[in-house]
């Protein structure tokens, strides 16, 4: 069994990750005042305005599941045995998109569509943390 793919740590996502491995979910905002919107993934410019003047901000890692899919035969053989993976999309409280995984799931959860969700920090494997999502359960 081959070790998990690693994420790809560059100069522009490491604080992404760092605060990953710290147990918090950072996004990068706008820091124009007409614009101020989050960005994810991380990128050297506003995505909404163009601006340059982005800032890494603590997030709520909470958000709404958008659409999701069971992965049976996932691409990678070291995620294998995890198989099916519940892949989601959540639209994240401060407005972006991320595709992540969601945890947890039992067979008495229903269909979790438009479901709240909150992140949680997994290791994975290498030391490193990835941010996946579990249903928020009143
Ligand atoms: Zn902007």
């Amino acid at each position: 069994m081959s070790s998990r793919p690693s994420p790809r740590v560059n100069e522009i996502n490491r604080p992404f990750w760092e605060a990953c491995n710290d147990g918090k979910l950072v996004l990068q905002r706008c820091l124009s005042s007409k614009c101020a919107q989050f960005v994810y993934y991380p990128r050297v410019c506003c995505p909404h305005c163009g601006g340059g003047d982005l800032q890494w901000t603590e997030v709520s890692g909470r958000g709404r599941i958008l659409s999701y899919t069971a992965v049976h035969r996932p691409q990678h053989e070291s995620f294998y045995p995890e198989a099916p993976i519940q892949f989601i999309a959540v639209s994240l409280n401060e407005g972006p998109l991320m595709y992540s995984r969601l945890l947890e799931l039992s067979s008495d959860d229903g269909d979790v569509l438009d479901r709240a969700v909150q992140v949680v920090f997994v290791d994975h494997g290498n030391g490193d943390k990835v941010p996946f999502f579990k249903l928020v359960r009143d």
